[in-house]
């Protein structure tokens, strides 16, 4: 027999290293290249890649897909991974890159570096050199590994693979993940699949080929209060009043102030690298979709437990006045490269900073219209005499044990201001801030969607009017001339409440009236039509209910989904308002109108559509 062969033979009957590929990596790999922590490989660094290494040695998965923030050693799985299967799980292997070029980079700039540092991958270097090209190496224990570019069809053909690992799928074009896939299939029951990526666009092929995973989230514990939980950028605050005379950000102050608190006890942690050490250290991963096949897991980590809070949220913030002036990219980027997540249509709706309007709490406002005698709107200035009451309307969304108000001023124009808001334990309490601000009783609206009937019973008694949100996009209305038009909120409804007492309610379309609040929002430029404000001295609890749903597709079809378990109440108030103003012909249009709306139909349209 000749050397090479007897260093097979013997290869052959070494038995295999059942340590887990991580501390088998710690042992072995000298130095990851580019990593920013030099010298000997350990996990200690990067506690999130341990668990997924271990996945990719399991026999019972197939599929191990890693979705991660930009430099968060998400690549490192497969590098390390790869070495740990040269060694002791040899068979044909395909890593793809996104095209040939980059393919060639990697090989290169990383896994030849790699290999050179990890003794026991050295070892099986081919003694004839031109078997270990680039891009294509004959291991001498019988294993090819070849790096090439997912771009290119014709390289995702024909060969039958046992390891496939992709990187950066978010880039691949559509189709080609499935294609690669097929290879692995091709190899039988051994064949498993390494994917990695960064967030990439919704319903794309990576995310589609997560959600099949258990998609696992890496989480921590609060030392404080002993709750596990997600590295969720809805925790990391600054200091809300780190601006500058200007009223422009101050980003020195930002990454000063910036903290993460625990979305349970609400404890901040100190924005450091200790920190996220002693954090990480405890952390563990959490199945998001414990009803996957045991095949296929999946890992989702993002920049929070990688990286400075402060930097991360001035980012954000420089990401989100970029957006303010319409180009929408780097926001696109901060959620898919540093949050890992997909981009979504609406997601700039998300977290959307509210300007504050420049006045307090309370305060009355000049451009307020009013309302007639005939229910006709009066636009400011008038005289006192002129109008019958103020064009101030009052919502209320009702708990079991106590409501959430909001009474917001309306222009002629649909511009509004938000004057006063408070959570109340009573509907006596209700109606004594409508008579504080000298609310018409037709322009208090209540939400009847919990506790309907003594909703219905307080409307009756007290002549305010009852609302429901719906599930239909449009509503059918008969005009007096008998043409039907669709609106987005129904005809009043007369609810009889034993004798002599009755009620009306409307249905509301919940996606439509939303929609007209998210795009009411938006602006507080009145160059841009309507504006909508809150005061300067606005409260904390608000301004966090009002980041507590978000617009995604569910089955095809968008809805307004709460995000979490976040309150809601101030969010549904002033959705509320944006159903009583469409009502009043303040703001938006149906959605099908055959007829142009008559100006002036005031609190009559509210009363009879
Ligand atoms: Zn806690």
């Amino acid at each position: 027999m000749n050397e090479k062969l007897v260093a097979i033979w013997r290869e052959a009957w070494r038995p295999p290293d059942r340590r887990p590929p991580w501390a088998w990596a710690e042992e072995h790999i000298g130095s990851i290249p580019y990593s920013p922590i030099p010298g000997r490989f350990r996990s200690d660094n990067s506690p999130q890649i341990r668990e997924p290494l271990e996945a990719i040695v399991d026999p019972k998965v197939r599929l191990v897909f890693i979705i991660a923030a930009i430099q968060s050693s998400k690549t490192s799985v497969g590098e390390i991974g790869l070495c740990h299967i040269i060694a002791n799980l040899p068979g044909p292997a395909l890593w793809l890159d996104q095209t040939d070029d980059d393919a060639k980079d990697q090989a290169e700039s990383r896994l030849h570096k790699l290999f050179e540092d990890c003794a026991p991958v050295r070892a099986l270097f081919p003694g004839d050199r031109h078997k270990k090209r680039n891009t294509t190496i004959h291991f001498r224990n019988g294993m090819t590994l070849w790096v090439l570019g997912a771009h290119n069809k014709t390289n995702l053909q024909r060969r039958s693979i046992r390891w496939l690992i992709g990187d950066e799928t978010w880039r691949w074009p559509l189709g080609h993940m499935a294609e690669a896939e097929a290879r692995v299939t091709a190899f039988g029951w051994l064949g498993k699949c390494i994917f990695m990526s960064q967030g990439g666009e919704e319903n794309d092929d990576t995310h589609r080929k997560f959600e099949t995973t258990d998609m696992r989230e890496w989480t921590f514990q609060c030392p404080k209060c002993g709750t596990r939980q997600p590295w969720s950028w809805e925790q990391i605050e600054w200091s809300k009043s780190a601006r500058d005379d200007q009223g422009e950000w101050d980003y020195a102050e930002v990454r000063r102030t910036a903290a993460m608190r625990c979305a349970s006890c609400n404890h901040y942690f100190d924005d450091s690298d200790r920190t996220r050490r002693e954090l990480n250290a405890n952390g563990r991963f959490i199945p998001q979709n414990p009803r996957a096949a045991k095949e296929s897991v999946g890992f989702h980590w993002n920049s929070i437990s990688a990286m400075s809070w402060g930097a991360l949220a001035e980012l954000y913030l420089r990401a989100k006045a970029i957006a303010r002036r319409g180009d929408i990219s780097a926001l696109k980027q901060f959620y898919q490269k540093r949050l890992a997540f997909p981009w979504r249509e609406y997601e700039e709706d998300y977290k959307l900073e509210i300007t504050r309007g420049g006045y307090r709490k309370g305060e009355l406002w000049e451009d307020e219209a009013g309302v007639n005698g005939r229910g006709q709107l009066v636009a400011a200035p008038f005289e006192p005499g002129d109008i019958a009451a103020p064009l101030r309307i009052l919502t209320v969304d009702c708990q079991m044990d106590h409501v959430f108000a909001v009474v917001r001023s309306w222009s002629a124009n649909g511009s509004s201001r938000l004057i006063w808001n408070e959570r109340l334990l009573t509907f006596d309490d209700v109606e004594a801030l409508q008579m504080r601000f000298g609310i018409h009783p037709s322009l208090v609206f209540l939400d009847a969607g919990y506790a309907t009937y003594d909703v219905y019973r307080e409307c009756g008694k007290r002549g305010w009017v009852a609302l429901m949100g719906d599930r239909r996009p449009t509503f059918v209305h008969r005009t007096k001339t008998g043409k039907s038009v669709q609106r987005f909120y129904s005809p009043r409804r007369k609810v009889v409440l034993g004798h002599a007492s009755h009620c009306y309610v409307h249905y509301w379309s919940n996606l439509n009236l939303k929609d007209t609040l998210a795009r009411l929002r938006r602006n507080q430029d009145p160059e841009r039509g309507a504006t909508w404000e809150v005061p300067d001295d606005i409260d904390d609890e608000y301004l966090a209910q009002m980041e507590s749903e978000r617009r995604v597709k569910k089955g095809g079809k968008w809805i307004w989904e709460r995000v979490g378990k976040r309150p809601n109440h101030y969010w549904d108030a002033e959705c509320l308002q944006a159903v009583a103003a469409t009502m009043l012909k303040l703001i938006g249009r149906e959605s099908v109108s055959a007829e142009p709306v008559k100006e002036g139909a005031a609190v009559d349209a509210a009363e009879s559509a």
